[in-house]
């Protein structure tokens, strides 16, 4: 029989097309999202939707009782790092909350895998060498450390209560769905490539780019992007081990790309000109950011499968070419509370 796991945070960007490779693999999928910031179109039609706030305990309790869930994916949370700076106890408390009730009401109705949407946010983030697992935690924003936070619960519960989980640290999400019909839609979009491809497409005005004087080889930030739908596969790929232990695993490709990278290969996928501006520092922003993602590759055998920048962006383009106002128009004020990761 098909097993059946509950996704929460599964109409924003990575739970969406993490449950729709599930329901691509077989899996009965549960998506639970309270659309704050995800969007009702991005669930895939074969997974049952549950409108869901994590706060609303009861809410929760009813949903266990509806469904036998074999595991939890947990992506719901809030996730932007600049907001957290400036309303840290909302960004701890809730996130640490949620997670705290998610796996209360996993606990008693015996659930005992838990997949955790974690981030390298939660690592020091000085040097230019690639982060492994050893690396140290220097959380720099209550963002972050609200994710490390939800991990040493994590550890206790696997301790006393035999919870097993998988930490998963994202570096920086990229690409969309192959076919197109789902991938990056935030409101606000803060994220370098979707953005490069809204500058291509006329959407705006030009890029920003954020520091030129960085001491990275083109003076521009290096980041390791990371495919939605290979960070979908990791999700999957943990699903087997946790029936035995828990891992933490640093989710990247290990190879850097710099800013202007990015803009280079938006303009070779799109077959356009990118108008960019050169802008000043942003604020909280370290030159470079690898993984080292050998753990897993050793443990689990995973490894990208769209490994280069240019995949990537192909995929993303796909998306923003076939839906230039993404899941639709703006939602309503009532709605925009920022509130999903990623
Ligand atoms: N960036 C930029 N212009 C933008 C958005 C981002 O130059 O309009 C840079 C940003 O400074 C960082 C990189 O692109 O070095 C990736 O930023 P993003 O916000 O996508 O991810 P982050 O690494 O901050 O999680």
């Amino acid at each position: 029989m098909a097993e059946t796991v509950l996704v929460t945070g599964g109409a924003g960007y990575v739970g969406s097309h993490a449950a729709a490779l599930l329901v691509e693999r077989g899996y009965e999928v549960v998506v639970a999202d309270d659309l704050s910031t995800g969007h009702r179109a991005a669930v895939p039609p074969a997974a049952r939707f549950v409108r869901l706030d994590l706060a609303d305990q009861e809410g929760l309790q009813g949903l266990f009782r509806a469904h036998r869930f074999d595991a939890i994916m947990h992506f719901a949370a809030l996730s932007l790092v600049g907001e957290s700076m400036k309303d840290p106890l909302r960004w701890i408390g809730d996130n640490t909350g949620n997670a705290v009730r998610l796996l209360r009401a996993a606990h008693e109705a015996r659930v005992g895998r838990f997949v955790l949407s974690s981030t390298a946010a939660l690592f020091d983030p000085a040097g230019d060498r690639p982060i492994d697992e050893q690396a140290p935690v220097e959380p720099q924003s209550p963002y972050g450390d609200s994710k490390f936070m939800v991990e040493r619960i994590l550890y206790w519960a696997d301790r006393i209560l035999g919870i097993r989980s998988a930490c998963l640290r994202y570096f920086n999400a990229a690409g969309a769905h192959p076919v197109g019909h789902i991938g990056e839609d935030h409101r606000p979009e803060t994220h370098l490539i979707p953005i490069v491809i809204e500058a291509a497409l006329g959407k705006r005005k030009a890029v920003t780019v954020f520091g030129s004087d960085y001491a990275t080889p083109d003076g521009t930030c290096v980041r390791d992007y990371v495919h939605v739908m290979d960070l979908a596969d990791a999700h999957i790929a943990v699903l087997d081990p946790l029936r035995h232990r828990s891992v933490r695993y640093n989710l990247g490709t290990g190879s850097g790309h710099s800013v202007r990278e990015v803009i280079r290969a938006v303009e070779e996928v799109g077959g356009r000109k990118v108008p960019v501006e050169l802008g000043p520092r942003r604020p909280g922003d370290t030159a470079t950011l690898v993984a080292d993602p050998a753990a897993i590759r050793r443990e689990l055998g995973w490894t990208p499968h769209y490994p280069g920048l240019r995949a990537i962006v192909e995929t993303a383009w796909r998306w923003h070419e076939k839906h230039p106002e993404g899941y639709g128009p703006p939602k309503s004020p009532d709605s925009s509370r920022p509130a999903i990761r990623p």
